[in-house]
């Protein structure tokens, strides 16, 4: 059987049907800080770990349904500056449509490439983009690279409130969702994974079967690099 594209109209498609179930969506920071009970919860999260320019789009899309998504943005990319003025533009956009954003933090290894401590660099980070949206930035996600999940070693050791943010995307206190729902994603060589509180599967359905199967908590992380209008290569359309 075909995978399903990672296209825009078929984005659409899984979250009208995820509307149509019943779901209701929720940031990373609104579900950490309420711990909404809904039948059938979802919440979204993109990482922007190369591309800024390919986050409008799925921003614009979700916000014309009127989803709010969580966008974890890097400040130390090879890749990209965020701090340019499209980026920052496009990172006041995201948070204008109503969504939210976060540090897609990588303390461990700018400690390994530079030598900055790690809990100043996400202080500083986190303060930064608080400063340059003018908005409180509350959450961070540990961002994997070549060196798979060490980040994430430093945010198991040090609590979300040292390093002032109200949670970390995979923390098992504060959103405490990785661990405790379904944990879809994409981007894995062109084929979805799907965690079962915090255990990999073999699973690797697309998220319209997921959402078929009506499994909640749902927490979704779509690589926005990753999806397109019409083909891969053609970027805007
Ligand atoms: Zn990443
Ligand atoms: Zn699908």
């Amino acid at each position: 059987m075909m995978p399903c594209p990672l296209r825009y109209d078929h984005l659409r498609e899984i979250l009208e049907q995820a509307i149509a179930a019943g779901y209701t969506f929720h940031t990373c920071a609104g579900y950490a800080t309420r711990r909404p009970e809904d039948d059938l919860t979802a919440v979204l999260r993109h990482d922007i770990d190369i591309v800024p320019e390919r986050a409008p789009a799925m921003a614009e899309l979700e916000a014309d349904l009127g989803i709010a998504a969580t966008y974890f943005f890097r400040l130390h990319a090879n890749e990209y500056n965020a701090l340019s003025h499209e980026n920052l533009a496009i990172m006041r956009d995201i948070v204008a449509m109503g969504h939210e954003v976060g540090l897609h933090a990588e303390p461990l290894d700018l400690d390994a490439s530079c030598g900055v401590d790690p809990a100043t660099s996400v202080r500083v980070g986190v303060q930064t983009l608080s400063d340059l949206l003018g908005v409180p930035v509350l959450g961070a996600a540990s961002h994997n690279d070549i060196t798979p999940d060490n980040n994430l070693d430093f945010f198991r050791a040090t609590p979300p409130a040292d390093l002032g943010l109200a949670y970390e995307a995979y923390d098992e206190h504060a959103l405490n969702l990785f661990g405790t729902g379904w944990y879809v994603t994409d981007g894995y060589f062109w084929r979805w994974r799907a965690f079962d509180r915090g255990r990999l599967t073999d699973n690797q359905d697309c998220l319209c079967k997921h959402i078929a199967a009506a499994r909640t908590p749902l927490y979704c992380l779509f690589h926005p690099h990753l999806w397109y209008g019409r083909h891969p290569h053609r970027i805007r359309y």
